[in-house]
C-alpha cells in the first residue's frame, strides 16, 4: 500500500499517477489530514487493504508534501555504514551510531528548491526514511517492523561548517536549515518490499552518479534502531527516522565537492521512487559560522 500527502489530503495511492482522496473514499472514517491517518494506523490500513475502487484523482508529484507532515519526533542517524564512516574520516566501527535530530521547520516535500545557505559547503545524504505508525517504547527487534508505518525517501542536507563548528559539534543545528529535510515521494508500507532490511539507494547530481549502496550495510538495521531507540524514547505515531547514509557524499571526494547553485539532486530507492532537489544561491554567511573557519 502506498499514502501520499496531495496538498494536505491523504490519497491511497492506486497506481503511480491516479489515488483515492482517503477521507472520501472511507466515508469520513479517516484523514482527510494526513498527520491524523498515523493516529489511527492499525484501524486504517484494515480498511485501506479491502479497498477495491480504482483511482479518481490524478497524482501531480510536483504538488506533493511529506509523507508524515507533523511528526512529533524527527531522528536521525549518523555514520550507519562503515564505506560513509570511512570516507568521512571517522573511525571505522559497529558501535551503536550517534543519533541527532533535524528541527521539524526543515521537513519539505519531495520536489522542492533550497535556498544554499553558506558559502558552498551544503552536501547531500540519500536516506532510507522509516515512519512509525504504531509508537511504544521497548521494542524488541522482532517485532520492529510491526511498528513501522511505511518507508520513504529522504535528503539528509547538511551544511558541514556548521555541523562541525565548535568543541561540541551540533549536528542538528547544521542539517535543519530551511528545505534540508525532503522526504517523499510517498510512503510505501514493508510489505512491498521483497525483503526490507535490503533495499537498494542513491543518489545523482545533474544525472552523474554519486552514491549507490543497500540497506543491507547498515551497521544497526531498522529493527535494531527502533530496539535502540525506544529503551530511551518513546516512539509516537508518525514519527520519522532519517537511518543514515551509504558512502558517496561529497566531502568524502578529494578535492570536497559541494552542491552549488541551479544543480538538480536525485535522490531514489528501489521500491519507493525518486525525490528531486534543486539549488538556488543564498546570502553569504547565514550560517553563524565565522568567516575564517
Ligand atoms: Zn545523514
Amino acid at each position: 500500500m502506498r499514502l501520499a500527502n496531495l496538498k494536505n489530503r491523504a490519497v491511497l495511492l492506486t497506481s503511480d499517477d491516479q489515488g483515492l482522496d482517503i477521507h472520501e473514499a472511507s466515508g469520513g472514517k479517516f484523514g482527510p489530514n494526513v498527520a491524523d491517518i498515523y493516529k489511527n494506523w492499525s484501524e486504517f490500513t484494515a480498511w485501506a487493504s479491502n479497498v477495491k475502487e480504482a483511482g479518481n484523482i490524478s497524482i501531480d508529484q510536483a504538488q506533493l508534501g511529506a509523507p508524515s507532515p507533523e511528526p512529533e519526533q524527527i531522528f536521525a542517524i549518523g555514520l550507519n555504514y562503515q564505506a560513509h564512516q570511512k570516507e568521512a574520516g571517522y573511525k571505522v566501527t559497529t558501535e551503536l551510531p550517534p543519533v541527532f535530530t533535524k528541527w521539524r521547520s526543515s521537513l519539505t516535500g519531495p520536489n522542492t528548491e533550497v535556498t544554499l545557505p553558506d558559502r558552498g559547503n551544503v552536501d547531500w545524504e540519500c536516506e532510507l526514511v522509516v515512519i512509525i505508525g504504531v509508537g511504544g517504547r521497548n521494542i524488541a527487534p522482532e517485532n520492529a517492523w510491526q511498528h513501522v508505518a511505511g518507508l520513504t525517501i529522504g535528503q539528509d542536507l547538511s551544511e558541514r561548517k556548521r555541523q562541525q563548528f565548535g568543541q561540541a559539534p551540533q549536528y542538528s543545528l547544521g542539517k535543519s536549515f530551511g528545505g534540508f529535510a525532503p522526504i517523499g515521494p510517498w510512503l510505501v508500507t514493508p510489505d512491498q518490499f521483497a525483503d526490507p532490511n535490503s533495499i537498494k539507494l542513491g543518489s545523482d547530481i545533474d544525472g552523474m552518479p554519486q552514491q549507490n549502496g543497500t540497506t543491507k550495510d547498515m551497521i544497526c538495521p531498522v529493527p535494531q534502531l527502533l530496539e535502540f531507540l525506544s529503551k530511551i524514547i518513546e516512539f509516537r505515531p508518525g514519527d520519522i527516522i532519517f537511518t543514515g547514509t551509504p558512502a558517496g557524499v561529497g566531502m568524502g571526494q578529494d578535492p570536497k565537492r559541494f552542491l552549488k547553485p541551479g544543480e538538480n539532486l536525485r535522490s531514489w530507492i528501489e521500491g519507493i521512487g525518486e525525490i528531486n532537489t534543486t539549488f538556488r544561491a543564498g546570502k553569504p554567511a547565514e550560517s553563524g559560522v565565522p568567516a575564517d573557519n
